[in-house]
């Protein structure tokens, strides 16, 4: 009965528990264990059952054992007590209401996708995950975010595997009055409409849901309403559904109607409109266009308002794998913008912002990531390797830059601690050392025994056994209704074998199958006598990927073998739920992809701050972090051959890790049946990654070195009425024209003996061709560092060159008039021995830009 239309029927409380509602209303609880526990005691069974969701507890539970709550005066104290808290968690100042100095109001967090619980299913992967982990931490922080997404019917997909192992995706509908949404409303009760005009005179509606995320307001966007025709109600259907013209509808929704829709928020509910808007990824970027629209609406020019959006606007790039960049065919995105959905700007302005106007790059193509390093003064990657990857990826943006120049940082993406630490180590951490954070713990203490640790550990595998037994019962149930499942599940995993992990989406560059290189190998580790091992798989592959779903398949057919099912094991449907008990389950965190192909990769970062060590090739974040304590490093075979060479490498180097290094430690048992090195390993994970790698220091490193610069620099561009913008678009609209006959013409060195040696000084006398700029548009500079032969430098630095007598102005605008070369000198002093080599170049100067290379304009000496 596939087109039932549910819809949920919220039970009504006794008034002594009504505060159980606000409680179920706000997602803190997905990460407050005292608020779980609170709704687990009303039903356990149910609350297992249904899975952590407050909500639809509260709608399924008998109302007889609601009453009998309401006269239960301890679990009532306990539910004010709790409720208090919350109030409390919501109203105090935090983190970022204690910072001093300049910092903005708000800032909008747009994300195609946020993973904030299971029970609410709106993503597909990582992406997702660090979007909700972001928000938490925003609101454990206090800063005064507000996140924008789109509200999809019927989320990603639910993943069943079939008896010969093929992936079956369901699409089941969700109900979004079973879920904790409110719809966005005015103060008559109207709700809030956002809409935009589309081409052939057609209009999309959207309305907007709110979720309460702690401190933060998610708004999500939602087309499945009456006001729309029947295919635009489809527009948001599901996550990463359609190709081509349905995606772009959704990007146009995102980023258009986000930024609509967060002014509206803000008007009706008092906050202040962000200064800063953060594009998760390059599928929002299109708010950009949004705001300058609505800035030429205020009078300025399309450069001028093209200033400010920049300034204010925080672009990060998750993925140095091409698939994971949206481009659209030209020709489409002149269609939707040829229309009103953006009054006042010319469309050849927009397109030309998304055009891949470098060498190798296609003049048919409208590239999102493209728009969003435009469009974003402010850029990262999210780890030190995808940072260096990124500049290098994006470098045909800036010609004549070196990669290292290249205006995108990185911060190393974190996760939420206590969305993503198991509560029997936060109980640990309580019980042992007075407090439930366990990113701040001293895990070095004596307090904390080697054996309670184990035991915690043990504890932890044994949790994670037996729902991997019922999510497999469960599995067998659904493909053989009415049957008895085999005894053999119930026998899947042991509960005291060493357990690796392996759980994330399928593309092919995470490589799935590596530990199927030499099945015998692999058969052999797993039956290991003395040392056996087990392995949990999961991970849900794009429904389009056919070579993902042959992946899945070759492992749940490798994983049939009689004598090897209950040691290695697929587990169908992978989503948060099954994510939070596998992570603190698996004792081994593997990770394979094709360096440097992960930009950061989580789940190693969630199995780590539940004590698990990590196997992974020093890829993403674990280069940053591995410490030869922590877990192993599998050897990448850059140079091999090629991808098969590859592979059988890096899968052998695996092998030989797991036979020589992980099984033996692991089963290296002291007197107590403890294995003390592998214990004293997981200590040092978790006293020195667990605050590394948390949302916490992630957020505060954003609040730092990205949305308070983008806060500042929007400010200046706005004051005064966008007088610094206004300037600005004139002096780069100059700067650019005047360009192209900028020169350095003729350089003169002196002053170095015959013979360098340290201590010589290099005098440099460069005559530039300033074509009518004047000397303080530009930055005249000595570039050197180690020569490495042929164009490159490295460990370079720069100084600048200074005008060689300071002209009065009435001088320098007759030079620059008369066009003569200007004279600037400076002076190098040799301070390094070793091969030295220099240049001599001029880029624009303006305290407004944040690099010298923003504007990709550079004249080097020939
Ligand atoms: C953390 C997480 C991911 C992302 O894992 P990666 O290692 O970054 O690929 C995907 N899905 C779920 C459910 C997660 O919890």
């Amino acid at each position: 009965m596939k087109a039932i239309r549910k819809f949920t029927v919220r039970a009504v409380l006794p008034e002594a528990l009504a505060a159980l509602e606000e409680l179920a209303g706000n997602l803190r609880w997905s990460w407050h264990e005292p608020t779980r526990q609170l709704f687990e005691h009303i039903a356990p069974e149910l609350w297992r059952e249904i899975g952590t969701d407050p909500v639809a507890l509260l709608g399924a539970v008998d109302p007889g054992r609601l009453s009998d709550l309401a006269g239960d005066a301890d679990y009532v104290a306990r539910v004010h007590a709790i409720r208090g808290d919350l109030r409390n968690y919501l109203e105090k100042p935090r983190w970022y209401q204690g910072l001093t100095g300049e910092k903005p109001a708000a800032i909008a967090y747009f994300s195609p996708e946020f993973g904030i619980a299971a029970a609410l299913p709106q993503y597909s992967g990582g992406l997702g995950i660090l979007a909700g982990d972001h928000l938490k931490s925003a609101s454990d922080l206090g800063v005064p975010l507000v996140g924008v997404g789109l509200f999809y019917r019927a989320g990603y997909f639910s993943q069943a595997i079939s008896p010969d192992g093929w992936q079956m995706e369901s699409y089941p509908l969700l109900d979004p009055d079973g879920l904790p949404l409110s719809v966005l409303r005015r103060a008559d009760g109207s709700a809030v409409q956002v809409s935009l005009a589309l081409p052939d005179d057609r209009t999309l509606h959207a309305r907007v849901w709110q979720a309460k995320v702690g401190r933060i307001r998610l708004l999500l966007l939602d087309t499945d309403i009456p006001q729309n025709p029947d295919d635009l109600r489809l527009v948001t259907d599901r996550l990463y559904g359609g190709g081509g013209e349905h995606r772009l509808l959704q990007e146009l929704l995102l980023g258009i109607g986000g930024a609509r829709a967060v002014k509206l928020w803000s008007t009706l509910s008092g906050h202040p409109e962000p200064e800063v808007f953060h594009t998760n990824e390059g599928h929002a970027g299109f708010l950009g266009f949004e705001r300058i629209s609505s800035l030429i609406g205020e009078g300025l020019s399309f450069q001028e308002a093209l200033q400010v959006a920049r300034a204010g606007t925080v672009f990060t790039t998750h993925t140095p794998v091409g698939a994971g960049i949206d481009r659209f065919e030209r020709g489409l995105v002149r269609r939707y913008f040829e229309t009103d959905l953006l009054p006042g700007v010319a469309v050849d302005d927009l397109l030309a912002l998304g055009a891949e106007s470098y060498e190798g790059g296609s003049p048919d193509v409208f590239n999102m990531a493209i728009m969003g390093l435009r469009l974003g003064q402010h850029a990262n990657g999210v780890s030190t390797l995808h940072g260096e990857v990124s500049r290098r990826m994006f470098s045909g943006l800036w010609p004549g830059f070196d990669a290292a120049e290249v205006p995108i940082g990185s911060i190393t993406n974190g996760v939420h601690a206590p969305s993503w630490t198991d509560p029997a180590l936060m109980a640990l951490a309580q019980n042992r050392l007075g407090t439930s954070d366990t990113s701040t713990a001293n895990w070095r203490s004596p307090e904390v025994s080697d054996q309670d640790l184990w035991s915690v550990r043990g504890q932890m595998r044994l949790q994670f056994v037996e729902d991997a037994r019922r999510r497999l019962t469960n599995a067998w149930r659904d493909q053989n209704p009415g049957g008895l499942p085999p005894a053999w599940i119930g026998r899947v995993f042991d509960p005291n074998v060493l357990t690796i992990g392996f759980a994330r989406r399928v593309p092919t560059y995470k490589r799935l199958t590596l530990m199927l290189h030499d099945p015998e190998r692999l058969r052999a580790l797993l039956l290991n006598p003395d040392r056996p091992i087990q392995i949990v798989i999961a991970g849900k592959s794009h429904p389009a990927d056919e070579e993902g779903k042959r992946l899945i398949q070759k492992i749940v057919q490798f994983a049939a073998d009689p004598e090897l099912r209950t040691r290695i094991a697929f587990l169908p449907d992978y989503n948060i739920a099954m994510a939070q008990l596998m992570y603190p389950g698996t004792d081994v965190w593997l990770n394979n992809p094709l360096r440097p192909l992960e930009a950061c990769g989580t789940s190693g970062m969630k199995a780590a701050l539940n004590g698990a060590l990590n196997l992974s090739i020093l890829d993403g974040w674990w280069p940053e972090y591995y410490d030869g304590k922590n877990g192993w490093a599998i050897p990448s075979a850059d140079a091999a051959g090629d991808a098969a060479e590859r592979d059988r490498l890096e899968a052998e180097a695996l092998y030989d890790l797991i036979e020589h290094q992980v099984a033996p430690t692991f089963y290296e048992r002291n007197s107590d049946d403890v294995p003390e090195r592998w214990v004293g390993n997981i200590r040092h994970t978790l006293a020195t990654l667990s605050p590394e790698l948390s949302a916490d220091r992630m957020v505060r490193q954003y609040v730092e070195r990205l949305y308070r610069p983008a806060g500042h620099y929007e400010g200046l561009m706005s004051k005064h009425n966008y007088r610094a913008a206004r300037e600005l678009a004139a002096w780069k609209g100059k700067v650019v024209s005047k360009w192209p006959a900028v020169a350095v013409t003729h350089v003169e060195s002196g002053g170095v003996s015959a013979v360098p040696q340290v201590g010589d000084e290099l005098h440099l006398r460069a005559h530039v061709q300033l074509n009518g700029l004047l000397p303080s548009d530009v930055t005249v500079e000595v570039v050197y560092g180690k020569s490495l032969g042929g164009d490159e430098l490295r460990d370079t630095e720069s100084q600048a060159l200074l005008p060689a007598a300071a002209p009065d102005l009435a001088d320098m605008v007759e030079a620059a008039a008369g066009g003569a070369p200007n004279l600037f000198t400076g002076t190098v002093e040799l301070d390094r021995a070793g091969a030295f080599g220099y240049t001599v170049r001029v880029v624009p100067r303006n305290a407004l830009l944040i690099s010298p290379a923003e504007m990709g304009l550079v004249a080097i000496a020939t």
